[in-house]
């Protein structure tokens, strides 16, 4: 099986994906994920996607799919595969269409995860993390027990860049212009499915379960 993962930044396809995986027993390809990766390597690929990375712009479509292309044909993509966060611009969903075409594969579902905009800025505006121990936390939904201190060491908690509002405004912008159009694309190819995703990540997960068991 062979399903995508389309939805604006912090909406929950990470959770979601995760979950579809362990499900279905099909991997992951997060794009995101394996661009931090080569970020935190200081691969060559990573030098130059963080200059991109920080400032919540897409990395060069080029760089994307030699990616995708090589992580497909891995051993534990043969069940099939998950795309979380990949494609984002048209360019991309053809590249990926030659891609599938090639290895004579076809994706069998794209869902896209809806919800409303101003509760997921939010949510990812209030995102704190401590420097010292990794410890996430959220000043609404899960603050420490002292006011910007970290709980385990005592440390100033800080805002991650990308979780900026300004970044993350930016971030919906990009999401809008270059990555919404592959909704109408999806759709004209009797692809897509809409997920509300507005509700608790438990009945998220179940009207995903149903539509991909359909
Ligand atoms: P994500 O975790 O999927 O939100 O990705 C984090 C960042 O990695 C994005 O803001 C982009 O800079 C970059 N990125 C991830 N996937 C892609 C993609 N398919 N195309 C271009 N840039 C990407």
């Amino acid at each position: 099986m062979i399903v995508l993962l389309l939805g604006p930044p912090g909406v929950g396809k990470g959770t979601q994906s995760d979950n579809i995986t362990h499900e279905f027993n099909i991997n992951k390809i997060s794009t995101g994920d394996i661009l931090r990766d080569a970020v935190k390597n200081e691969t060559e690929v990573g030098l130059e996607a963080k200059q991109y990375m920080v400032s919540g712009e897409l990395v060069p479509d080029s760089i994307i799919l030699k990616i995708i292309d090589v992580r497909m044909k891995d051993p534990d993509c043969s069940n099939g595969f998950i795309l979380d966060g990949f494609p984002r611009t048209i360019p991309q969903a053809e590249g990926l269409d030659s891609i599938l075409e090639k290895a004579e594969l076809k994706i069998d579902k794209v869902l896209c995860l809806k919800a409303d905009e101003e509760n997921i800025i939010n949510r990812m505006t209030s995102r704190r993390v401590c420097k010292t121990c990794g410890k996430v936390y959220n000043t609404i939904s899960l603050p420490p027990a002292k006011d910007g201190i970290c709980d385990n060491d005592d440390t100033k908690l800080i805002q991650r860049t990308d979780d900026k509002e300004e970044t993350i405004r930016n971030r919906f912008d990009v999401y809008r212009k270059q990555t919404e159009p592959l909704i109408n694309y999806y759709k004209n190819k009797n692809l897509l499915f809409e997920v509300d995703s507005n509700g608790s990540i438990d009945e998220i997960k179940n009207n995903i379960f149903n539509l991909l068991r359909g």
